[in-house]
């Protein structure tokens, strides 16, 4: 039986030395990607800058990889700042983002010497005025707008009222606030202006959009400005998803805001994006053992030792995914099945109606693309324990992370 490898290493035998559920990340795909990204986005009227998306799957060991490749980090809690200082991206190479950063995150990015915060709101901006003033320290401020364009995997919408949690309408009175705070203010300088439209995107039209909307407002200021266009660029989990590649994504993008910049006679300061998903979601596999399986009047369950503790996504958003059995890859997929996690929840379904092999118990269940928001959502729902993180690359592995043991479920337990 043909055997499923990542990175040059048998599945049979990284779960025999990491154990099962295993997420494994091809190195050289991850690699690849950066190094697409890298290539692509670039442009020789305007300095780029590449922030990987920290939420998507972040560890020091990925945050010392993207750091290799020049790209700096996004995060959006003090605990993702937190891990990104401990790595060796430079702390002004990470950015601070998020609606609601509470006091104490905005004094640890005062005081661990961060210069770049995406701010979200009016009372935010009060908050850093105030502590600029106290720290004495200079800050770079992107503000957050809500160009009022949602965009999903094929199509997008341009929302009349916009009432999205994020950022702020660029023509409201609390934007212009902001403005007026921020010139009166020292130490916090404009950086330029953000926005992030969706996820897993697959249509231009809904950046083109967006673009618009940026160099429109660009128009009102006399020195050029930083735009970051966030990210939320489509990927392939099933046969059903044909995102156009990175490359082509980055020159249609670039190739579009040049026309607009052009167009308007402006330029822009430095232009940056922020991929997550796309970086690390199709180079993430995550290996499972089958268990039982059983038959009900409709349907054939194969059981494996994971589910939604490991990958919530399926049950939180009926996120797709593809899988085959690794251990039996060239064996001929005679059963309709539903594969199925171990967890106390009938949601807790990670594939719907899949065509599979006969299976044994033991035999191994890889689950495709799982490199996004997998192991970042994890939880040890009912006192599951998170499974290791392993880099594979030309038949060797590195452990990212370690898997959890029954010590660490009682670590904060008090008797
Ligand atoms: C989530 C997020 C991203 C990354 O989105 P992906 O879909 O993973 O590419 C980038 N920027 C901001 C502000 C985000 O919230």
């Amino acid at each position: 039986m043909t055997e499923l490898h990542i990175g040059g290493v048998a599945a049979s035998q990284l779960v025999a030395q990491y154990g099962s559920p295993l997420y494994v990340y091809d190195q050289q795909q991850l690699e690849t990607n950066l190094q697409a990204y890298k290539q692509a986005f670039q442009s020789d009227r305007f300095p780029t800058k590449i922030l990987y998306a920290s939420k998507a799957f972040q560890t020091v060991g990925m945050m010392n990889l993207v750091n290799q490749y020049g790209f700096g980090v996004d995060v959006v809690s003090a605990g993702e700042l937190y891990t990104a200082l401990q790595s060796d991206v430079p702390v002004d190479h990470i950015y601070f983002h998020g609606n609601n950063k509470s006091t104490e995150e905005l004094k640890m990015a005062f005081e661990s010497g961060m210069q770049h915060i995406v701010c979200d709101n009016l009372m935010e901006l009060t908050e850093l005025s105030q502590l600029a003033n106290d720290y004495k320290q200079p800050m770079q401020i992107m503000f957050r707008l809500n160009v009022g364009i949602e965009a999903h995997t094929h199509e997008y919408i341009v929302t009349t009222h916009i009432d999205s949690k994020f950022g702020m309408a660029y023509d409201s009175s609390d934007f212009k606030a902001c403005l007026e705070l921020l010139n009166d203010n020292d130490y916090l300088e404009l950086e330029g202006f953000h926005v992030h439209i969706g996820s897993q995107i697959f249509e231009m039209d809904a950046w083109y959009a967006a673009i618009d909307k940026m160099v429109s407002y660009l128009n009102d200021f006399d020195q050029p400005l930083t735009l970051n266009l966030g990210g939320g660029f489509g990927v392939r989990y099933t046969e059903d998803d044909k995102p156009l590649g990175i490359e082509e994504t980055m020159n249609q993008l670039l190739r579009y805001l040049d026309q607009s910049l052009t167009a308007a006679d402006l330029t822009v300061k430095e232009l940056i994006i922020e991929p997550g998903r796309s970086l690390v979601a199709e180079a993430g596999y995550t290996l499972y053992e089958i268990g039982y399986q059983k038959q009900t009047p409709n349907k054939t369950y194969y059981f494996v030792d994971g589910g939604m503790a490991d990958n919530i996504r399926p049950s939180l958003y009926q996120a797709k995914y593809s899988c085959d059995v690794a251990n039996k890859m060239d064996a001929e997929k005679t059963e309709h099945v539903t594969v199925a996690g171990k967890y106390c929840e009938s949601g807790d379904v990670l594939i719907q109606d899949v065509a599979l092999p006969k299976v044994e118990k033991g035999d191994l269940l890889v689950v495709y693309a799982t490199g996004a928001y997998g192991y970042s959502m994890s939880s040890n729902y009912n006192r599951s324990l998170t499974p290791a993180v392993v880099f594979a690359k030309d038949g060797q592995t590195t452990e990212i992370v370690k898997r959890q043991t029954y010590l660490d479920l009682l670590r904060n337990d008090l008797k």
